[in-house]
């Protein structure tokens, strides 16, 4: 619980612990630790959890079963909390975990932190020892969230964190992320706030630089600010040419107060065979270019080209430093690799309302979706304000109601969209999955005419993001 910061406001539900030893002894050590880290209540479910009541020093409620809690569920408000879920299996606590989701929203993404740990790991048992890891948290985390990722990464030693822009560090900041993090895009006026929060600005130009020299003058601080040079290799995004490197070299030795952290460059197709040379020639231009650099700098600086493509398929290229992106969310380059992953993030709904239809009726704007024969209906509370883009309307997406494939008829509205459940036992209020593994996050990029990172990213802020951790 206490790796996630976010919220002011924690619920312990805990139930009897169930050991040998002295009960006594049991449950003074269990009130001296809850006392001790003061969750703001403690909901004890069990008889004997609850004969103990007077030894915890905090809100609290006591209830004799799961079954007992769950009837005075009603009773409770949970709002912007966090809620730990502990209990021995004999309470059957999952019943609370669902329950308590039900409360929360109809259409959520559910994000699975140990199957985020798991692939982290995957990627760490990948790389030579000593390789540092940047894991990119930009863009809300691929969608899956800021800090509740960020703190389930720094808790588990990652190294780097690398942000799209100075909001995004900041947010981690005030919610107690201290992991150096790079900011890849540093905007105008966000260099005195990235000095006060410790942020590393990316630099990737010679007006980047100046501007980041006259901040940290301005700043009147002593501690040269850490910054991180971006090199263009062929991408042609961002970064310095290879004919910007001995003026660079001069620059960076008249401005003491930069401390270059690292020398990097990004692959622009790391995941696609046909542009093997292509990428092959981007890490040995990479290598001239960041050699040149180091070699004049009189410390130790971190170089570092490989995504999470790259760290599959050229680990030769790891050098000190791997930036992990979209395969700590679950989305491996090819078979062998995707086997070795799991999925993070389910994105689900409900069914809001089931219509029995006949032959030659019209679903939805536009009359668009004919039915060719009786037909059973149901209206998901999932639109294309919510990231299930337009694209998917017409058949060309799916879903699933208990297990079965149901295909959506006609268009995709702004907050809701149809689907055909004929066929299918189903009823108002069931659950409905649009993904749940990556084969089927793949199959909703390809109908959308993108690819899977462009789904995560666009999931709408409206999408209720749950968290499993177990
Ligand atoms: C997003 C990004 C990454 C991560 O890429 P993945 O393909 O998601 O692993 C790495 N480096 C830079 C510069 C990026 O912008």
């Amino acid at each position: 619980m206490n790796q996630q910061r976010q919220h002011e406001q924690k619920t312990l539900i805990l139930s009897d612990i169930i050991q040998g030893g002295d009960e006594k002894e049991v449950y003074r050590k269990v009130a001296g630790i809850i006392n001790a880290r003061k969750p703001s209540r403690l909901i004890g479910i069990g008889d004997t959890i609850s004969k103990y009541a007077s030894s915890f020093e905090l809100e609290k409620h006591f209830f004799s079963d799961t079954n007992d809690f769950l009837s005075h569920l009603h009773e409770f408000t949970f709002r912007d909390e966090t809620i730990l879920v502990k209990g021995a299996r004999s309470f059957g606590f999952e019943k609370i975990s669902r329950a308590l989701q039900q409360k929360a929203h109809e259409t959520v993404l559910q994000i699975n932190l140990n199957s985020l740990v798991h692939n982290l790991n995957y990627f760490r048992s990948q790389l030579k020892p000593g390789t540092r890891i940047m894991a990119m948290v930009k863009a809300f985390s691929y969608g899956s969230g800021s800090f509740e990722i960020a703190n389930l990464l720094q808790y588990h030693k990652t190294d780097y964190l690398a942000v799209a822009y100075a909001d995004e560090g900041v947010a981690l900041r005030i919610s107690g992320i201290s992991l150096p993090i790079m900011v890849m895009n540093p905007e105008p006026g966000s260099f005195d706030t990235m000095i006060r929060y410790q942020l590393e600005p990316e630099v990737y130009s010679f007006r980047v630089l100046e501007m980041v020299a006259e901040a940290v003058k301005r700043s009147g601080s002593n501690e040269p600010l850490p910054i991180h040079i971006k090199l263009d290799t062929g991408m042609h995004r961002l970064g310095f040419q290879p004919t910007d490197i001995d003026k660079l070299i001069r620059e960076l030795g008249e401005n003491t107060q930069l401390k270059v952290q690292s020398v990097f460059s990004h692959l622009a197709a790391s995941d696609a065979d046909v542009h093997k040379d292509f990428t092959l020639l981007q890490i040995s231009r990479f290598k001239e270019m960041s050699g040149k650099i180091t070699a004049t700098l009189k410390y130790p600086v971190l170089s570092h080209i490989l995504n999470s493509a790259g760290i599959i398929r050229y680990p030769a290229a790891q050098y000190d430093m791997v930036r992990l992106g979209i395969g700590l969310y679950g989305v491996g380059v090819g078979d062998e690799e995707q086997k070795k992953l799991e999925n993070v993030s389910t994105l689900k709904t409900t069914i809001s309302q089931i219509n029995h239809l006949k032959k030659g009726e019209t679903v939805g704007y536009n009359c668009r979706g004919l039915l060719a024969k009786d037909s059973v209906i149901a209206t998901v509370a999932i639109g294309y304000a919510d990231g299930f883009g337009r694209e998917l309307g017409n058949g060309k997406g799916q879903m699933w109601v208990n297990g079965k494939p149901a295909p959506v008829v006609g268009d995709v509205c702004m907050d809701m969209c149809m689907i055909d459940i004929t066929g299918i036992a189903a009823h108002e209020g069931d659950e409905v999955i649009i993904f749940d593994n990556i084969a089927a996050l793949r199959q909703m990029a390809k109908a959308m005419n993108t690819i899977p990172y462009e789904v995560l990213t666009g999931l709408s802020g409206r999408v209720k993001r749950i968290y499993t951790h177990e």
